[in-house]
């Protein structure tokens, strides 16, 4: 887990950030022998993070005890579960399981990404976690053992685990480092309403696609070549969240009518984000979609 974000020490324990991901790219391929989708998808990290504070305490003998806050009229911290439902909670057993340590935590979760948004926050949490967790009980776990507990906690957990962009294939758990510049303004909104995101998966139909969009994607962000961008970031899950949510298609409707750089949906929704040409742009397209159909809108940057 080497160049992975570690956690700073503060008087009420240690802290560190999960960031909320934007699924840049995202196909959804056949559904394998295992009964998961296939996918392909490039996540990309931005600066709006839950802030998660443990306090180690063995005592506690393989328990983790939650606590959950939001500051943030739009996030009701009571809808998240503080039992074994939690991802965090998932990830620390995990972690202590793959290194036989009858550990306990307490952590406090300070949550700013909204949940059933699609932007893998309780993933984030989780992955967090488990770089967390490595470091305060000093496991020295390599990159494969880390994966491979985050790969059991969910999906979209490998690709959140390096806080860093990434192309992950497979179920999730095939992670390749992806090269998206820091600092691309951008613009997340949501409708009131969230997706479920097995309800959006059952609807969806799965393609055949062979990568080579992602490839040039991937290309064109390296190479700086924002006009390309329009044509080549994709949601396959797209079609069917919005056969689910009026909501998210009149907030789409508002992302259309504004001069964004691109667009579209991240991961199952409910979502929606935009690259803005600059932060100031970024800024005017929030009180743009607050107008209109968001019920949460915020400007900020990939990480
Ligand atoms: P996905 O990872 O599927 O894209 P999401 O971004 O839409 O999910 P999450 O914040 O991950 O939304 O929450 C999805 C559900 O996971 C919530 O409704 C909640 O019940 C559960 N959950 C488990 N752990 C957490 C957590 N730490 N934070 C938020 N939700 C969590």
């Amino acid at each position: 887990m080497q160049g992975m974000r570690i956690p700073r020490e503060s008087p009420a324990g240690w802290l560190i950030e999960a960031p909320a991901k934007l699924n840049v790219y995202l196909d959804v391929l056949p559904r394998r022998p295992d009964g998961f989708h296939g996918i392909r998808t490039l996540l990309c990290p931005v600066r709006l993070s839950d802030t998660l504070c443990l306090r180690p305490d063995n005592a506690l003998r393989g328990e983790v005890r939650l606590t959950i806050r939001s500051h943030h009229r739009s996030i009701d911290a009571s809808q998240v579960p503080t039992d074994d439902r939690n991802l965090v909670t998932r990830a620390l057993r995990g972690v202590w399981a793959a290194r036989r340590l009858e550990a306990g935590c307490h952590v406090t979760i300070e949550k700013r990404i909204p949940s059933q948004a699609g932007l893998g926050g309780g993933s984030s949490d989780a992955a967090a976690a488990i770089v967390a967790a490595n470091h305060l009980w000093d496991l020295r776990l390599t990159p494969e053992e880390a994966l491979s507990v985050a790969a059991a906690v969910g999906s979209d957990v490998p690709g959140q685990l390096s806080g860093t962009a990434n192309l992950c294939e497979g179920r999730g758990e095939q992670v390749t480092p992806a090269p998206i510049p820091a600092g691309v303004p951008c613009v997340i909104a949501k409708p009131a309403a969230g997706l479920s995101t097995a309800e959006v998966f059952s609807r969806c139909t799965p393609g055949e696609a062979d990568g080579g969009s992602v490839t040039k994607l991937l290309a064109a962000l390296r190479h700086g070549r924002w006009q390309k961008l329009p044509s080549l970031v994709s949601n396959q899950l797209q079609a069917a969240a919005m056969e689910l949510c009026d909501e998210l298609r009149m907030l789409a409707a508002a992302f259309h009518q504004f001069p964004f750089v691109a667009h579209q949906m991240t991961g199952s929704g409910a979502a929606y984000f935009g690259v803005c040409r600059s932060h100031q742009q970024a800024l005017q397209a929030v009180a743009w979609l607050r107008a209109r159909q968001a019920a949460w809108a915020v400007a900020t940057c990939t990480a």
